[in-house]
């Protein structure tokens, strides 16, 4: 076998797999762990069932002998927990390479981290990629989505194993350079807001149809998985309605019934939330998807909220709300929290100077990624005729829009009324209702911080800014 020039550092769960993935379609990688039990168990599982590929790794049980395994120019992934173990692994390997060594951080990094070590990459004269990676174990193993930034020509060194290990919308590879710095760690951080927010909406219409129409969770997978052949035809709601139909084999009983209702997360849906802020961009329905798992995780305080105030009455009349209109809720919904994703990359690829490609973006999510969908493609044709402008007002989604508006309101009308909690779906319909309100209430808030601060406000019939009411002169 000729001498590796690609290393994979940290045979996690994401790093077996895409360890695996170029040894199949691109080329022969150097392995290393840490823990050198799970470089042996990894290899030894390799030999046992993919035994051609096993020939294709070069295991490692030291970081010296790992490096000294690779031909150089080097190019070393790195695949470990985000945050401090990247810096510590960056930190024992940089000693070990030439200048023109390059280092690839794959895991999931707050751009904020991908920026520093950029910078510091930079100045000290080292190559160093941050790239986003999406599609979970599998999506590692047999095509993820791949958002890379930095350097471009840092990028064009290793493009071509990581198109070929990357997952292919039609033939075309889903790996793309995004921008400078921390860009493809932030497009893989919005990527993962949406992700949130889509999942939450999901779980809003299985709650409707669970608690508010009294559908058990097989028939409830039925339906999602009748829905996956129309507009909202994606990987979150084929895997919704999978998971819905599931019999968990211990009791019988569906596999939903037995879970309990309290939701992890890792931190990129509150980073997300975090830098929109930052940023002034709205995006609620996302916003609300982190609040409403901050929510599930405090069973306590829900159980002590039952306890004291009662449940609350849930059960839909008989024909409040049809499978048509949750279907076209659902098309609303998702529309918006899609909208308000590229809202921040808009707003972020401005602060940062990142010139973040739009049209390339959703083209980089149609395959492999967690939020992949037949949307993406519609979304990329609508990006490329206008990339600034807002996805609600590309022709294609003006049309839906108008067309499922009513249903998303019926539906969250019909759930608050009824208690049942439906945060991104509501925040979907807000933020629409907002932005086609062309008088807002705002003057209110502008004559309320006029009247207790003197910040001043523009007035309607004048040009100017700083105008002020009469209160401060009544005293
Ligand atoms: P795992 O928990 O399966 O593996 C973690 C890996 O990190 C192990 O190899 C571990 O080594 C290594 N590690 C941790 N701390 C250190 C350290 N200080 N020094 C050296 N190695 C260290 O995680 P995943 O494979 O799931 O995730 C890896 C990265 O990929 C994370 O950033 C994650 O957010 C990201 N990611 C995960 C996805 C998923 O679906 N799981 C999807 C997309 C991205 P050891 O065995 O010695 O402990």
């Amino acid at each position: 076998m000729t001498q590796p020039r690609i290393g994979l550092i940290g045979l996690g769960t994401m790093g077996r797999a895409l360890a695996l993935n170029i040894a199949e379609n691109a080329e022969p990688l150097a392995v290393y762990n840490r823990t050198t039990e799970k470089t042996d168990d990894f290899i030894a599982h390799t030999k046992a069932n993919e035994p051609a590929l096993a020939e294709r790794l070069t295991p490692a049980d030291s970081l010296e002998g790992f490096v000294s395994a690779l031909a150089t120019p080097r190019a070393v992934i790195v695949m470990v927990d985000a945050g401090d173990p990247v810096d510590k692994v960056i930190a024992a390997l940089r000693p070990l390479l030439n200048d023109d060594d390059l280092i690839i951080d794959a895991g999931n990094a707050n751009f904020h981290d991908t920026n520093r070590r950029a910078a510091a990459a930079e100045s000290e004269g080292w190559p160093f990629i941050g790239m986003g990676v999406s599609g979970g174990e599998e999506g590692a193993r047999h095509g993820p989505s791949i958002m890379g930034g930095g350097p471009k020509d840092h990028w064009d060194r290793v493009s071509n194993v990581l198109e070929a290990i990357s997952a292919k919308y039609e033939g075309t590879p889903c790996a793309t350079w995004m921008g400078k710095g921390g860009a493809g760690h932030f497009v893989k951080a919005v990527h993962n807001g949406i992700e949130y927010a889509d999942m939450q909406m999901i779980a809003e219409t299985y709650g409707i149809f669970r608690d508010g129409m009294g559908r058990d969770a097989v028939t409830i997978g039925k339906t999602f998985a009748k829905w996956n052949d129309g507009l909202l035809q994606s990987y979150l709601i084929e895997i919704s309605g999978k998971v819905a139909t599931a019999t968990d084999p211990d009791s019988g009983k569906p596999m939903l019934d037995i879970i309990l209702d309290r939701a992890g997360q890792k931190g990129t849906g509150r980073w997300t939330v975090i830098e929109a802020q930052h940023l002034g961009a709205a995006i609620p329905v996302i916003e609300a998807a982190v609040f409403a798992r901050n929510a599930s995780s405090r069973l306590p305080l829900r159980k002590r909220g039952e306890e004291v105030f009662g449940a609350a009455p849930m059960a839909l009349p008989e024909g409040a709300l049809s499978d048509e209109v949750l279907e076209g809720a659902m098309i609303a919904g998702k529309i918006m929290c899609y909208a308000q994703g590229f809202e921040l990359l808009g707003a972020a690829s401005v602060q940062f100077d990142w010139g973040l490609p739009m049209p390339e973006v959703a083209r980089v999510w149609r395959e492999g990624c967690i939020i992949r969908s037949s949307m993406l493609n519609d979304m990329a044709d609508a990006l490329t005729e206008a990339p600034d402008d807002t996805l609600i007002f590309a022709p294609f989604f003006r049309d839906l829009i108008v067309q499922h508006i009513p249903a998303l309101r019926q539906t969250v009308a019909t759930a608050l009324s009824h208690g049942l909690p439906v945060p991104a779906l509501s925040a979907a319909l807000n933020w629409f209702d907002m932005i086609r309100t062309a008088r807002s209430t705002a003057n209110m808030i502008q004559g309320q911080r006029d009247f207790f601060g003197a910040h001043g406000f523009e007035r309607t019939d004048r040009d100017g800014k700083d105008y002020h009411g009469p209160w401060a002169m009544n005293g």
